[in-house]
């Protein structure tokens, strides 16, 4: 059994994991990362990047079918499951083998393959015996789906986002248990590819959103390629080589599937950690309390990041708490508050949804700017669509933002850095918005919220409306 002796240990080679044992090192310390596996990070090897393979391959999907619109005429797409999937497995394979390279770059020493758990705030034993004292621990073990008991009897046909993508075929039917961004998202790519889909949820809330107007619409426009049935309590028992499900609530019912695709949460995978020896506080779920500026667990020598803290699990999330929690773990006890920016989550669906910083009615004025009639919108043939856009009363300054709408996952980042730049609608609105696009579409939205803060345009800029914008 042999002792291993570093300064700052991280659990989990993850984005999070990988930014907190380089910032760390980058302090001068010796660091020691341990992964059970050393497969690649979620992301690349199933979650952002293979998700964002198959919609891909839905969207190509749906703009053969959409070319009608423009007067094109085309067969209806034919889709090849098994080439479909060989395509994501191997754009997936490449994106997974540049973040393994990320690990062969890693000074000698530094790896070590093992499950970790906490024996004291610094001190770890690893599943093969050995032990390992650091001065500062990071945890960074990320997340893991989440399969609800009631579907155990139907076990085997079962997929999640880590089995999904490795089928040899796209199946004929799949239940998505979870109207959540990853279900929404999987649920449309698979429906576009010619997937019969319907998703299911026994909560009330679509895409996460607390905003019912934005909800609405929506789900309207997903609802064009599968139905949605939410607040439904599920019954799932195998028939055959398939699982036969039943749902009470509205509109009850019951229906064969190929496949259940499970994406009913992605709770951190913290069970085993050992936290109770760790000498850090847990909520009432058994996650870490922390701070999030300097992503310490109390006062302890532990710190956490990522998907792991249940927080905001996104991928620049993950790099930024890494990197925040491998700084202070590398200095440590001198603990100090790290950057967060904006939260902002975007969700590819089309039309994408993005959810950006404090979306709170009550507490702001509301711009809109509906794209059922916006000018480059019809032009693309993707007029549809609702963003809301919310600053604070007093200024006009920006503070959130909800987009369902053409472009969103593009437009919602200048929201997002004019948020950051805390800027005023005013600001965004005498800056240079090209015509015709997507972005114009926002200028209405923006506009309101001026009038509403009494923002009145300098003389020299026109605030009126343009035919087409
Ligand atoms: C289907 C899907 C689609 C997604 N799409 C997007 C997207 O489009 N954009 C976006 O921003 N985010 C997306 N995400 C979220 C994003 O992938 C995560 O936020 C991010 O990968 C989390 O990184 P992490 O470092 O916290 O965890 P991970 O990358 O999961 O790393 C955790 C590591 O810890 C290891 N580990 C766990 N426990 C132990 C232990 N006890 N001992 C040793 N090692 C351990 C694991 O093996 C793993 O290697 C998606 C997620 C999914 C599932």
């Amino acid at each position: 059994m042999a002792r291993l002796i570093c300064d700052v240990a991280v659990i989990g080679a993850g984005t999070a994991g990988l930014a907190a044992e380089r910032r760390a090192r980058q302090e001068g310390a010796k660091t020691l990362l341990i992964d059970d596996r050393f497969a690649g990070t979620t992301c690349a090897t199933v979650g952002c990047m293979p998700s964002k393979l198959l919609i891909a391959a839905g969207e190509a999907a749906e703009a053969v079918r959409r070319a009608a619109v423009f007067g094109i005429g085309t067969a209806a797409p034919v889709v090849d499951g098994v080439a479909v999937l060989h395509r994501v497995r191997a754009e997936r394979d490449h994106f997974a083998a540049a973040t393994r390279e990320s690990f062969d770059a890693l000074p000698p020493g530094t790896m070590r393959r093992g499950r970790a758990r906490f024996t004291g705030p610094s001190t770890l034993a690893l599943d093969d015996g050995d032990g390992v004292v650091a001065k500062a621990v990071v945890i960074a073990t990320g997340s893991q789906p989440s399969v609800p008991p009631v579907f155990e009897p139907v076990r085997s046909r079962v997929l999640t986002n880590e089995t999904l993508f490795e089928l040899p075929d796209l199946p004929g039917s799949v239940a998505v248990i979870g109207a959540g961004p990853l279900g929404l998202e999987l649920a449309q790519a698979l429906a576009r590819l010619g997937v019969s889909v319907a998703v299911f949820d026994q909560g009330q809330r679509f895409a996460g959103l607390q905003d019912p107007d934005v909800a609405a619409v929506l789900r309207t426009m997903l609802e064009r390629d599968f139905p949605v049935r939410l607040g439904v309590r599920l019954h799932a028992t195998l028939d055959g080589a398939a699982v036969a499900l039943s749902w009470d609530g509205p509109g009850a019912g019951r229906e064969r599937f190929d496949y259940l695709l499970v994406a009913a949460g992605r709770p951190p995978a913290l069970a085993g950690l050992g936290l109770d020896r760790a000498g850090i506080v847990c909520d009432d779920e058994s996650v870490p309390v922390f701070d999030r500026l300097t992503m310490q667990c109390g006062g302890a020598p532990v710190f956490i990041a990522g998907d792991a803290t249940a927080e905001r699990p996104v991928l620049h999330e993950a790099s930024a708490t890494g990197t925040i929690a491998g700084w202070n773990a590398a200095c440590y006890p001198r603990v100090r508050p790290g950057r967060r920016t904006v939260p902002f989550a975007i969700m590819f669906t089309d039309p994408p949804l993005a959810v950006i910083g404090r979306v709170d009615d009550a507490a702001s004025v509301v711009g809109e700017a509906s794209y059922a009639d916006q000018g480059r919108a019809r032009v693309e043939a993707l007029n549809r669509g609702l963003v809301k856009l919310y600053a604070e009363p007093a200024t006009g300054r920006l503070v959130g933002a909800v987009m369902a709408a053409p472009g969103a996952d593009h437009m919602a980042h200048l929201i997002a850095w004019a948020i950051e730049q805390r800027q005023t609608a005013d600001d965004v609105l005498n800056m240079p918005i090209y015509h015709p696009t997507l972005e114009e579409g926002l200028k209405s939205a923006l506009t309101q919220i001026c009038k509403a803060v009494g923002a009145v345009a300098p003389p020299d800029r026109d605030r009126g409306s343009m035919p087409g914008a």
